[in-house]
């Protein structure tokens, strides 16, 4: 059987690994990058710790599997009647199941300006341009600047927690005045980490005060300029803005709309975990319309339901059904301080932060074995050439 996977993020890599080396199966992963990146560390890179801690070159990953290919390209072109993927090198890669696994983009729901005007952090590149920006507005000759984060999810939450430090070293790096930045964060709705338990939303936002941050909830932007941001009731200044409010599926699917049903903003999947009407199409990871989709550990969970089920069917098995599971929710604030949510319970402090150190470590054991993922690990300890 070959399997063609698309997308090397999270569920595309994860499932590859897991039908590495198997009988009967040969995968071709096609992504446009050659890297693995993990997306949830980024806020550490765009504060000063070096970026080899988020790539994993996907070489090294499959170094020891002999029937995976892994090919640099950008899928453009799906036909599904006769089972072929083309690329924008005018590629075509047949398969006999193809599994969608392509992340998401960036999304400024249409807002003037706000592309041209604001950082954002879905990828290493956009971070460490995010980095460059802050390094250069901490040796400016502003008094105060003012960083405005739109968005009070874990991405805006975790970033605006350390910029204040990063702002130290900064100036201690490069002999400058210390500056107090003025750091605020805009979230639309009435609480921050919506997703989390409203209790722990309160914890965040206790914190997030004692560090200095200002938080302006139920606040709707509506454009940006330069040096500025429009909200709904007014405008502030801004010497930097980071957008990290929305994100969507990738363009790949509404070039190739006739192929595919949107449920929620994502691509309608049966028990099965296949497109809406296509019986060898599989979706994974974030572009899936399940209930936990957003998450790096739904993404790893779907990767292993589809490879198991994939496996199964080389050998003759009839599949099972798709099962949610819930997530883990841990979001660090500042300094050695997080806030924790499992199914069964809510912890805020240092050891959550514990927790959440922990938790990136499982992470890279997902991808490498145990030495090369410590390995990995660690260089988020060292800091970048900033
Ligand atoms: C800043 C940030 C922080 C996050 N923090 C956390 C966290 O703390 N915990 C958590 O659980 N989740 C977190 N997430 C979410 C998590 O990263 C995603 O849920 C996960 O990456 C989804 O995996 P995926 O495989 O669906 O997509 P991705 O990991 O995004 O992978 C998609 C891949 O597809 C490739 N691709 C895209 N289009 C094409 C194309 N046309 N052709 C070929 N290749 C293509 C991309 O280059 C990429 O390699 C975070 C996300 C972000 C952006």
């Amino acid at each position: 059987m070959h399997v063609v996977i698309c997308g090397g993020g999270f569920a595309g890599v994860k499932a590859a690994l897991e039908l590495a080396n198997k009988p009967n199966i040969k995968v071709t992963l096609i992504s446009k990058s050659s890297n693995f990146e993990y997306h949830g560390a980024l806020y550490r890179t765009a504060t000063g710790s070096s970026p080899l801690e988020v790539t994993i070159p996907l070489r090294e990953i499959f170094m020891t599997a002999h029937n995976v290919s892994i090919i640099l390209d950008e899928i453009t072109l799906l036909d599904p009647k006769k089972k072929y993927i083309y690329s924008s090198t005018s590629n075509a890669y047949h398969y006999d199941a193809l599994i969608m696994a392509l992340g998401n983009q960036v999304n400024y729901f249409g807002l003037d300006g706000m592309d041209d005007h604001s950082e954002s952090m879905i990828t290493v590149a956009e971070v460490i341009s995010l980095r460059h920006r802050i390094v250069q507005l901490i040796k400016s000759k502003i008094e105060h600047p003012h960083i405005v984060v739109v968005g009070a999810g874990a991405t805006g939450v975790e970033l605006s927690g350390d910029l204040q430090t990063f702002a130290d070293e900064i100036s201690e790096k490069y002999g400058v005045k210390r500056k107090n930045i003025r750091v605020s964060v805009i979230e639309g709705s009435d609480r921050v980490l919506p997703l989390l338990k409203p209790k722990l939303s309160e914890k965040a936002l206790i914190r997030m005060s004692k560090l200095g941050i200002t938080v302006r909830l139920n606040t709707r932007v509506n454009s940006c300029e330069p040096g500025k941001l429009c909200l709904a009731d007014g405008e502030i200044d801004a010497d930097l803005i980071v957008w990290t409010a929305g994100s969507r599926l990738v363009d790949f699917y509404s070039e190739n709309a006739k192929h595919f049903e949107i449920y929620r903003g994502k691509i309608a999947v049966d028990e099965y975990m296949r497109a809406k009407g296509h019986k060898d199409i599989y979706i994974i990871g974030d572009n899936a319309a399940t209930q936990y989709s957003g998450m790096a550990q739904t993404a790893l969970h779907d990767a292993k339901y589809i490879s198991r089920i994939l496996i199964g069917m080389s050998k003759g098995v009839p599949p099972v059904k798709y099962r949610d599971r819930k997530p883990i929710y841990v979001v660090p604030i500042g300094p050695r301080w997080a806030v924790l949510q499992t199914p069964k319970q809510t912890i805020y402090g240092y050891k959550a932060w514990l927790v959440r150190r922990r938790a990136d470590l499982w992470i890279f054991k997902n991808f490498q074995p145990y030495k090369d993922a410590v390995k990995q690990w660690r260089k988020g300890n060292k800091k970048a050439n900033f």
